[in-house]
């Protein structure tokens, strides 16, 4: 009890005094700054999943913001006063990290004016308020932690949605955000108007090291957490069906960049499917590679040399197909075979891999678990599909020890499925318990009604 009573007094001020990031701009006081009391809970969890290890019979105390205590049933003194909450048959795991999101898109349905609609008839105000639900729709899903890599034209809108959600006024994930991104002329959307007309573009164009540098800075400066950098951009299937994609930034442009950004230490994400554009990527430094349909035997050698991590983003690409005798529809199944044997390649030879889904370019009304089964379909065993969204994704924002994993001292994100996802990963799409901060956001078998937590 000694043990414990230090614990409480610890975790209060860690509370009360932490800043989650270091980013220049401070959220409003929440009404949380202002509880005195730390409120305390004790979890007990017949099977806990973390850290790439199944555990039973397992109890977590949380108090505040903070996890206290985690150990074997027959260990852990639960405090008096603690609310306890026993999950039965249920499996308690760490919160979820996606790393690749997009809280500014929605899954454009061509039919309704595609991409190209959010930008030219939508006020911003109209795409924030459907940011606020996409969050909201993270945190239902059990994902408590999001890399959101770019707004799609929306400015810094990711800024503020993450004030938002830092200073209680909204439900939400933690976020680490990327704000405008960095392409080239050529190098994003929209396109395809006449050359008289002035379009916005959902990227900054940058044409010169420069040019780069400065938007760099501008966006570390307004908030940016990452920068995200497109580094290929078209892709068609050659004469003899090869997949081709256009390079966008030089390596002196990119470097540019990758130099500003880990000067304010802080990291590059880049987005490229394949060829020169990935060359390059690697080449100019980047720190994550997203998507990497198409990774040769060198291009994981230098990988794995580097350090890069890699981000599949898998399942989004199952989506809207063209037809089968279409170039469209060509392409879309050439990709997905490439990208299949690029993952399971890069898993062999122990490239480091993150979770990411690039929801928003499927709509967040879908399932955002759905990665963890095409990641089992190409190589990964459950636990391993499971460690890409906590542990290894900690690491990847760096925050391991802090995040995606059920230790002393860690945050108190939390969640329970139903069943067993070690021996199933589909059941990481029935989350029945979520818990962010040390508050408890929803919970299946007792409601929150009303009161702290409530939404
Ligand atoms: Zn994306």
């Amino acid at each position: 009890m000694i043990e414990l009573a230090r614990s409480v007094l610890t975790f209060s001020l860690a509370g009360a005094l932490s800043v989650l990031w270091s980013g220049a701009f401070a959220a409003p006081a929440s009404p949380s700054d202002r509880e005195s009391a730390p409120v305390i809970t004790a979890l007990r969890a017949s099977r806990m999943i973390s850290g790439g290890v199944v555990t039973h019979n397992q109890v977590v105390i949380v108090i505040g913001n903070r996890i206290a205590a985690v150990g074997p049933a027959a260990d852990v003194v639960i405090p008096p006063g603690a609310k306890v909450i026993d999950f039965g048959s249920d499996t308690l795991l760490p919160g979820l990290i996606d790393t690749h999101t997009h809280l500014f898109l929605q899954g454009e349905d061509p039919a309704a004016g595609g991409y190209d609609v959010q930008l030219l008839k939508y006020p911003l105000s109209f795409r924030a308020a459907r940011a606020v639900v996409a969050a909201r729709r993270a945190l239902e899903q059990g994902f408590t932690t999001l890399r959101d890599v770019e707004t799609e034209g929306a400015g810094y809108g990711d800024v503020g949605i993450k004030m938002a959600i830092e200073g209680g006024f909204i439900p939400g994930p933690r976020l680490f955000v990327s704000t405008v991104s960095i392409s080239t002329t050529g190098g994003y959307n929209l396109e395809g108007y006449a050359p008289e007309i002035v379009v916005p573009k959902g990227s900054q164009l940058i044409d010169g090291p420069i040019e780069a540098r400065r938007a760099a800075r501008e966006q570390l400066s307004h908030g940016a957490d990452w920068i995200k950098v497109y580094m290929t951009h078209r892709s068609w299937l050659d004469a003899e069906g090869n997949l081709v994609s256009q390079p966008t930034l030089t390596v002196e442009e990119l470097k540019a960049i990758v130099d500003e950004t880990h000067g304010w230490r802080r990291k590059v994400a880049c987005h490229a499917y394949n060829g020169l554009g990935l060359q390059r990527a690697l080449d100019g430094g980047c720190d994550t590679i997203e998507h990497g349909l198409e990774l040769s035997d060198a291009n994981i050698a230098q990988m794995l040399k580097q350090g890069t991590w890699y981000v599949p983003t898998l399942a989004v690409y199952y989506y809207d197909w063209s037809p089968e005798d279409t170039d469209g529809g060509r392409k879309d199944r050439k990709e997905v075979a490439l990208h299949g044997q690029s993952f399971a390649k890069a898993l062999k030879a122990g490239v480091k891999i993150a979770f990411g889904t690039d929801v928003g370019g499927f709509p967040w009304s879908d399932s955002i678990a759905q990665e963890f089964g095409r990641e089992v379909q190409f190589g990964m065993t459950p636990l391993q599909a499971i460690d890409t969204a906590t542990t290894r994704a900690a690491e990847l924002l760096g925050m391991q020890g802090q995040i995606g994993v059920i230790s002393k001292g860690a945050y108190a994100d939390l969640i329970a499925v139903r069943g067993d996802p070690s021996a199933d990963v589909e059941r990481l799409k029935q989350v029945r318990f979520v818990m962010k901060d040390g508050k408890v956001f929803s919970d299946s078998e007792h409601p929150v009604e009303s009161g702290e937590g409530a939404r």
